[in-house]
């Protein structure tokens, strides 16, 4: 089994982690008409060429979508909401203007993740543009763009969240371009968190995949499992824990995969193929509400057949799915 690198890993941005404390060179690309600005907001990013549209953010975009890229004016760049990604192979800077989030209203019964965007004032070149999300564009955007708008989203929702110095508690400054906070009552500095995730392909001796339904997901959606990694633990150790919580089933031969960033808002998933030493499933009703073991005809047909809806493209699982299943997976038939 080989993995395929999935969208949100697959960026060919140059950080330029150097010119982070550049303070001359910051000023000047922040106003050189050179310099290149992508818009990021509460998780999406501003768009053109198609819809992304209110409600699920899982949906994949209409039409050509592609990132809106914007020179420093037209972006409205001011003083402090910026962030600097880094520069692209013709040496162009690369920022992002940060959009401060709008008052959310969560649609009633669905996950707290899954908001409706409601339109808020924006600069006048924004007119035209969508906001979607990196969720249902990272899949369609290309390692350049992925990288960028990946990298945005994370640096935002961090930012977003975590305004004050978990020491003291007084308001921290934004320093190094976006990549650091400071607190200026105790001198200490703050990055972005980034809290790894695991996530797994099981297979029993027969070549059957064991994917889950989680109790919060729609009928008929499945995935492979997935956990928080606890203080403390080993990638192995919270493979094997995970998947003895979730559906019972005993684990060994745990092999790292691949990775993805996944700032929804700050993950890093770990992908990890394991072999079953135990089939008997014992979903713990809680957190998955089921758990199957598919063949690869099983999960073509039913795929197929609209039975089972497997992860946006976008994901890790996907990429993971995919490579078990040696090839895309079908499209539902209409
Ligand atoms: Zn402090």
């Amino acid at each position: 089994m080989t993995f395929s690198t999935p969208p949100l890993a697959r960026s060919t941005v140059d950080r330029a982690a150097h010119l982070r404390t550049d303070a001359a060179w910051l000023a000047a690309a922040r106003v050189d008409p050179r310099s290149r600005v992508l818009l990021v907001r509460d998780g999406s990013v501003a768009t053109s060429g198609g819809d992304g549209g209110p409600g699920d953010p899982w949906a994949e975009p209409d039409g050509e979508v592609r990132l809106a890229v914007l020179d420093p004016v037209s972006a409205g760049l001011g003083e402090d909401d910026w962030l600097f990604l880094g520069l692209d192979a013709g040496d162009v800077p690369w920022f992002a203007r940060r959009l401060p989030a709008v008052a959310q209203t969560p649609l009633t019964g669905v996950a707290s993740d899954r908001l409706v965007h409601l339109p808020v004032p924006e600069p006048a070149a924004t007119d035209g543009l969508s906001w979607t999300s990196l969720r249902s564009i990272g899949a369609v955007l290309d390692a350049h763009d992925a990288g960028l708008a990946t990298s945005a989203v994370a640096l935002d929702h961090w930012h977003t969240r975590h305004p004050r110095c978990p020491r003291c508690g007084a308001a921290t400054q934004v320093t190094a371009g976006g990549w650091t906070r400071l607190c200026e009552q105790d001198r200490s500095e703050h990055y972005p968190r980034t809290d790894p995730a695991v996530i797994m392909t099981v297979t029993d001796a027969a070549g059957r995949l064991l994917l889950g339904r989680a109790a919060a997901w729609p009928e008929r959606r499945f995935s492979t499992l997935a956990g928080f990694v606890e203080a403390g633990e080993s990638l192995e150790g919270a493979v094997r824990r995970e998947v003895a919580e979730e559906t019972g089933v005993l684990v060994s031969d745990v092999v790292y995969a691949g990775s993805q960033p996944w700032p929804f808002p700050n993950s890093l998933m770990l992908g990890f193929h394991a072999r079953a030493v135990s089939t008997r499933l014992t979903p713990d009703g809680a957190e998955l509400a089921e758990a199957r073991w598919f063949s690869h005809d099983e999960l073509a047909e039913q795929v197929r057949a609209g039975a089972v809806v497997p992860p946006g493209r976008t994901s890790i699982a996907r990429a993971l799915i995919e490579d078990w299943f040696d090839g895309p997976l079908p499209v539902p038939a209409r």
